[in-house]
């Protein structure tokens, strides 16, 4: 039956077709420093009159709430600041000062690169890549709530100390290095079971 199909049946019928992605323990292991990143950083709830500022830095009110860095229908609140860089913590926090409206697609795109670089750059989803009109009043908006308060990253490791703060990521490389041990069990077995699967 499959000789009978064309070349582009073939090519229609693989691009119909998707595999789940598949995920590796190793796979999570940006997910797993993010964890140890986040389960340190303070959480400051912010007030609605600090919001309401916020807001009016940015040019929005509750009702025109949109994505700070492209103007579409916003998600969710990005930290303009990234919180993890070469998988340890910036000091910089989750509060008002360092919280902007953002779509996903910025906020996937963004990641952790620094908001001005990224949203003039050429990286996929990008407002420049996407052709967002209003980028440069956007950017104005951006840089006056970046200078909206003194924002300081937190030196976590002058106020633990270096010993109890090296010990903390110390165990991060542990249970990574356990993940890669497992992972390396499991990929073992996987080929024993697809061995014995084709045979
Ligand atoms: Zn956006």
């Amino acid at each position: 039956m499959t000789s009978a199909l064309s070349e582009s049946d073939r090519a229609a019928l693989r691009t119909a077709f998707q595999m789940p992605a598949g995920q590796t323990m190793m796979s999570r292991s940006s997910t797993l420093t993010n964890a140890f990143v986040a389960s340190l950083i303070p959480v400051i709830e912010p007030t609605p009159e600090e919001i309401a500022e916020a807001l009016g830095i940015l040019g929005m009110s509750p009702t025109t709430v949109r994505c700070a860095y492209c103007g579409d229908t916003s998600s969710e609140w990005d930290h303009l600041r990234p919180l993890v860089v070469k998988r340890r913590p910036t000091g910089f926090i989750s509060e008002i000062a360092n919280l902007v409206p953002s779509c996903g697609k910025c906020n996937q795109s963004k990641g952790n690169k620094h908001w001005l670089k990224w949203i003039r750059s050429n990286a996929p989803l990008a407002p420049a890549r996407r052709g967002v009109a209003d980028i440069e009043q956007r950017i104005e908006r951006l840089s006056a709530f970046e200078k909206w308060r003194d924002v300081q990253p937190i030196e976590f490791e002058k106020i633990l100390g270096r010993d109890e703060y090296h010990a903390y990521w110390a165990s991060l490389e542990q249970v990574l290095d356990s993940m890669r041990e497992c992972q390396q069990i499991a990929n073992d077995l996987k080929r024993r079971i697809i061995e014995a699967h084709i045979r």
